[in-house]
């Protein structure tokens, strides 16, 4: 049973849509592929998860906090006995272990062990369940989960879940599930009421309205060359057609994320699409998706 699934951070989200819309360096452009990278991964194993023959509590994506210690959990089991804890890796292609040094790498670059990593959450984690009175035995692993994932040397002693074993592995779950009571779903509430938001950690480039590219993407092909023809947005690029009132809603909400502190107006929204839909249309939108506040000239939407 998913309590809290995954998806896309709040960070990525904005990373996205500012990379349609900016230049990015190559400290961002990197930030957003290991964010899109990490994120397809774990919801690659919360698909597994959610396969399973079981009513076990599963919270994917958590941020915690412990004497103003913060970590991140990707993905967390809670049984009647026991929780388990994954970490869970998207790498792909040929990777080597150096036993001597403990090391994961690739011919290109090396990879920081996830290893001492999970550790450290479990470690946090025990501690933070002992200050609300909960103590229950943790295991933990570390989940390969791209199957074009190889592993050369690959330590036998570590807990280290390959994608070939991903389906072995979770078919243990299927089987104990009868007598499961949920005696432990106070845990579950208890994470999701601690879990905190990592916005602190983001790492976003500085952007302002007038900076960004205007205009409504293809939500197909992201291209910006889209016209308005009746009540369909048109890709000239790659023919897809989208209803407009989908379309703009799409691009209000693309706005309200990236300047939540700005009002949103029939004017900010007519410049935000580059004009290519009419302020009568938008209006026509904002009045049945969202609610107006206020009645005068200074009338928004939210
Ligand atoms: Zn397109």
């Amino acid at each position: 049973m998913i309590v809290k699934s995954r998806k896309k951070s709040l960070e990525l989200q904005i990373l996205s849509y500012l990379y349609n819309r900016m230049e990015f360096s190559e400290k961002y452009l990197s930030r957003l592929h290991a964010l899109q990278k990490g994120y397809e991964g774990e919801a690659l194993f919360e698909s597994y998860i959610e396969q399973l023959q079981n009513n076990y509590l599963v919270l994917s994506d958590l941020f915690l906090q412990v004497n103003s210690t913060s970590f991140q959990l990707d993905c967390v089991m809670i049984t009647d006995e026991k929780i388990f804890l994954y970490e869970v890796k998207n790498y792909e292609g040929d990777y080597f272990y150096d036993p001597k040094q403990d090391r994961i790498s690739s011919k290109s670059k090396e990879i920081t062990n996830p290893l001492p990593q999970l550790i450290r959450a479990e470690t946090l984690l025990r501690q933070l369940l002992q200050t609300h009175g909960i103590r229950l035995p943790i295991v933990y692993n570390v989940v390969f989960v791209n199957p074009e994932f190889t592993l050369y040397n690959a330590p036998k002693d570590k807990p280290f879940i390959f994608p070939t074993q991903i389906q072995r592995y979770l078919k243990q779950f299927n089987n104990y599930s009868i007598n499961q009571l949920n005696k432990n779903r106070f845990v579950a509430e208890k994470l999701l009421s601690l879990h905190t938001s990592d916005s602190k950690f983001w790492e976003i480039p500085p952007y302002e309205f007038d900076d960004l590219k205007k205009g409504i993407t293809c939500e197909v092909c992201f291209s910006f060359r889209t016209s308005v023809k009746g009540y369909s947005c048109i890709c000239i690029e790659c023919g897809h057609s989208e209803a407009i009132s989908i379309a703009l809603t799409r691009c209000v909400e693309e706005f309200k994320l990236l300047f939540s502190e700005d009002k949103i107006t029939t004017n900010v929204i007519f410049d935000w699409c580059q004009g290519i839909v009419s302020r009568k249309t938008i209006l026509r939108i904002l009045e049945s998706n969202y609610t107006k506040v206020g009645k005068t000239r200074s009338a928004y939407y939210k």
